[in-house]
């Protein structure tokens, strides 16, 4: 036995339901966040308990009362929907999925893996991420005469307060700290560095967060430049984003990373143009798969939503088919096949039109929705359903990656 490897403590706890596999998945996911004592919290396989895996040093009560009133929150989401499937492509492709797609990047040099959930790429990995982005910034020029568009990757609170974040996925944001203006705290901070071995970050009492934020929703920055405005027709914006979604231990590979880019496109008008644009996005969905002769499916989403929102919020969703999630199927680490979510497509109601006063024709709030295609998990779906021989590839994708 190891017994430095061997957590301080496991305990089993009852749910206050029994659970099914969605809701499990979301545990163990959220469970990260519960506390620093929790290393993790894993479902058991009879779904009506829940072990917890405690760290060195936890002040056992208090954790565990912690640990319930999480897992109260987190069984009062609800489940069991009736999941619709829009679009379903097949590929043409007979060979197997790729097993350890990220490793196997690495190891070719075309990918460089930071460890905190960001990626460099290069090689075929860059012209698959470029090509991904341009033949989906293609798509919806054709389809949807979208303008093309850019935003910073620095969102301020205000904006993502306005935009419901906070209260959605509050474990995910990122506060971006500054030094403090105060010359002998700066002074402080940039001695200690100068000879330093590794870097000194300043006492915590030296940085101040002023509400700026890294962007976590590639659309969320183009809703204040659209204040004020009366849209007589519909109007389309695409744009290639930077997005950040803090992910504490969850980071992994392409799979799951902190830092990614994805393809956009925002649609703006009256209920009519911004439901005509839903059902176009669901066919450049599958053109786009087409085009990477991938699997892939569009279908009702039920996205996980932290705390105490989440059961209206998924009953809502999955009512008003307002949230589609394009699923890709990907290789989990034991060669399991698992539905990677790759992209959504939206509709938001009049929800940001009154929440930035952005009107229609009748001046009323805008309808708005939003297409996001996650590139990096494309890349990774893409890599898998073909591997790393590039006879197996499309011949036009072929052509244009492994040049
Ligand atoms: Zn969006």
């Amino acid at each position: 036995m190891n017994i430095h490897a061997s957590p301080a403590a496991e305990l089993l706890l009852d749910l206050p339901r029994e659970v099914d596999t969605e809701v499990a998945g979301d545990i163990e996911k959220e469970s990260v966040f519960v506390s620093p004592f929790i290393d993790r919290i894993r479902v058991e396989p009879d779904m009506k308990s829940a072990r917890l895996f405690l760290r060195a040093g936890a002040p056992t009560e208090d954790v565990v009362a912690k640990a319930n009133r999480f897992l109260h929150v987190m069984v009062r989401q609800v489940s069991g929907f009736e999941i619709k499937v829009f679009v379903e492509t097949r590929r043409r492709d007979q060979g197997p999925y790729q097993l350890g797609v990220n490793q196997g990047l690495i190891e070719r040099g075309w990918m460089h893996d930071y460890g905190k959930g960001q990626v460099a790429y290069s090689g075929p990995v860059l012209r698959l991420a470029r090509l991904i982005n341009e033949k989906a910034g293609e798509l919806y020029a054709k389809a949807f005469a979208a303008e093309d568009a850019h935003f910073p990757a620095l969102v301020d609170a205000e904006t993502l307060h306005k935009c419901g974040y906070f209260d959605s996925h509050p474990n995910a944001v990122t506060f971006v700290g500054n030094m403090v203006e105060d010359f002998d705290a700066i002074e402080e901070f940039r001695r200690a560095n100068s000879c330093s071995e590794g870097a000194i970050l300043p006492p915590q009492d030296h940085i101040h967060v002023d509400g700026m934020c890294l962007n976590p929703a590639a659309c969320f920055p183009c809703y204040p430049t659209l204040s004020g405005n009366m849209f007589d027709e519909g109007r389309a914006y695409t744009w290639l984003g930077r997005v950040f979604r803090y992910e504490s231990r969850n980071i992994s590979g392409l799979d799951r990373l902190y830092e990614f880019n994805v393809r956009e496109l925002v649609f703006v008008g009256d209920d009519a143009y911004v439901r005509a644009c839903r059902t176009k996005a669901l066919g450049v969905v599958e053109e786009l798969a087409s085009y990477f002769d991938i699997d892939c499916r569009v279908q009702t989403a039920t996205d996980p939503f932290f705390a105490t929102v989440s059961a209206a919020k998924k009953f809502w969703q999955a009512a008003q088919e307002v949230k589609n999630e394009i699923k890709i199927p990907s290789l989990d680490a034991d060669g399991n096949v698992k539905q990677l979510a790759c992209g959504s497509i939206n509709l938001h109601g009049n929800f940001f039109g009154r929440r930035f006063d952005i009107k229609d024709g009748a001046g009323e709030a805008v309808q708005t929705g939003c297409v996001g295609l996650g590139v990096e998990r494309w890349l990774l779906a893409t890599f898998t359903q073909h591997g790393f021989e590039p006879e197996r590839w499309p011949a036009d994708v072929r052509a244009k990656i492994f040049a």
